[in-house]
């Protein structure tokens, strides 16, 4: 267990860390690239060491999307399965990758597939988490229709997270594309009013409102950055916070 002193350095001790699919793709943004996810992982490995009790939510856009499948002729739910089981192969990388970093690490699936790996138990999963290890959750919601950011908020209520930290290539909201528009300027505050009537797609519809009704502040930040995670767990570094109240 972590030593109360390393605690009380960190803005939030249970997170619940999103990471999409393509993060785990690194520049090509899709399959699994091993490089990229150690990196991600040391840095969960030291968050972990600092006192953070981390769960993770891995997409699967990588590897396989419901939507896709629809245009091919496969049918819209059959294609939401294939996606969700896409999630289960990026928690293995993952687990292997922060188990390499030193830390105990459980995977549950939504998806009940007892010989790979946990089923999703609420109480087992708490359970994990006050003992310290870092609980992956994967198969999504375990519903078609569904997506990994709707999963993430989801399990961020059930464990009673403090945050919900959304990795995305950029490090928070910008007014426009940075990469396109120079003068595009990063939000430090947003409320999750503004992120739904704007539709800025920072995470579906479903995943704001489930964070917003559950008071879950979600932070976006940058998983390029090399120790990004800790960073924002310590204050540091650059970000966009979207909770209730005024924005900034
Ligand atoms: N998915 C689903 N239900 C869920 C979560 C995911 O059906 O609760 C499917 C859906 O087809 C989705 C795919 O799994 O396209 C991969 O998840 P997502 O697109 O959220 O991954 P990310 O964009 O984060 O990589």
């Amino acid at each position: 267990m972590a030593k109360p002193e390393a605690t009380a350095k960190l803005r939030h001790r249970r997170i619940l860390l999103k990471l999409s699919g393509e993060a785990l793709g690194g520049d090509k943004g899709y399959g699994i690239d091993l490089r990229v996810i150690q990196q991600i992982a040391d840095d969960v490995a030291k968050a972990a060491s600092m006192g953070a009790e981390i769960c993770l939510v891995v997409g699967g856009g990588n590897i396989y999307r419901g939507l896709n499948a629809a245009e091919g002729g496969i049918d819209r739910a059959r294609g939401d399965y294939m996606g969700m089981l896409a999630t289960v192969m990026n928690a293995l990388a993952l687990q292997t990758a922060i188990e390499r970093a030193g830390k105990k690490v459980r995977v549950m699936s939504a998806i009940p597939m007892p010989t790979v790996c946990e089923s999703y138990i609420r109480d087992k999963a708490l359970d994990h988490l006050a003992k310290g290890r870092v609980v992956i959750f994967a198969g999504g919601t375990g519903n078609p229709f569904f997506t990994t950011d709707t999963a993430a908020a989801l399990r961020a209520a059930e464990m009673g997270c403090e945050a919900l930290l959304k990795a995305t290539q950029v490090d928070g909201v910008y007014s426009a594309d940075p990469e396109t528009t120079p003068n595009a300027h990063r939000y430090d505050r947003l409320t999750y009013g503004d992120v739904l009537k704007q539709d800025l797609r920072i995470m579906d519809g479903a995943a704001i409102a489930l964070a917003r009704d559950n008071g879950i502040p979600i932070i976006v930040f940058s998983i390029k950055s090399q120790d990004g995670l800790t960073a924002v767990l310590q204050g540091k570094g650059s970000s966009t916070t979207i909770e209730s109240g005024k924005a900034a």
